[in-house]
């Protein structure tokens, strides 16, 4: 008896041979995304890290909560944002690449504190996309990794809170016109009601955590009593 799976991805795999997500070197497993150099250069933040805001520490000072008033309780992040995860969350966001999302979410399951914030927390969200983005390209990255997270920990995913301005790519901005930027491009949707709920909000990189920081405020204006942020990875 044939495998039909087994035979359609074989097929598949003829036109489409799996490459790493990173580099395009062919793979040989389809599951994975990277290939076995790529993987090697991975940077897992396990140990060394801000406790506040999960930020690689350098020195006794976490330069980021210095600088920011962060209204999150606590954030982490599984990788550092360098080669291969930059390619990987790019591919990711852009081209159509949906299998990070496991990737990633099996990441953050790893974390030192996952079984924790599994446990201590009521409701998963992520960072939303305006809808015209959304439109554009057709999923939210972080929305996919945020849904593979509930699902293992068994948490509800909901989304409280929606993006009413296309705010315009952050990456060329400092962190005045950042914040200008961000500012009320976030509201919490009508009739929600977060009293007391601790959620865990997901986004796919936190560079200088004004993104983050801006959902959290909404969220807790919303009620909620904690907010924990987990991306996939983390700017230095
Ligand atoms: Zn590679
Ligand atoms: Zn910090």
């Amino acid at each position: 008896m044939p495998h039909w799976k087994a035979i359609l991805t074989s097929i598949d795999n003829l036109f489409f041979p799996p490459v790493c997500l990173a580099c395009s070197e062919r793979i040989e497993k389809v599951k994975d995304v990277l290939c076995s150099s790529c993987k090697e250069l991975l940077s897992p933040i396990k140990e060394n890290y801000c406790d506040n805001c999960g930020a690689p520490m350098i020195d006794y000072t976490c330069p980021y909560c210095s600088e920011t008033d962060f209204v999150f309780d606590i954030a982490r992040a599984a990788f550092i944002y360098q080669s291969p995860v930059r390619e990987l969350i790019h591919n990711f966001k852009y081209n159509f690449f949906l299998a990070p999302a496991s990737f990633f979410s099996q990441a953050l399951q790893e974390i030192p504190e996952a079984q924790k914030l599994a446990q201590n927390y009521d409701y998963i969200t992520a960072v939303p996309l305006h809808r015209v983005r959304y439109r554009e390209r057709g999923y939210n990255q972080s929305e996919l990794i945020a849904r593979k997270l509930a699902i293992k920990w068994n948490l509800p995913y909901i989304e409280p809170v929606k993006r009413h301005l296309p705010t315009e790519s952050q990456t060329t901005l400092n962190l005045e016109e950042r914040l200008n930027n961000l500012n009320n491009a976030f509201r919490l949707k009508k009739n929600i009601d977060l009293s007391g709920k601790r959620i865990i909000l997901v986004d796919d990189v936190f560079t200088t955590g004004t993104t983050v920081n801006e959902v959290s405020r909404v969220l807790k204006e919303g009620g909620a009593s904690k907010v924990a942020v987990l991306t996939a990875a983390r700017a230095i």
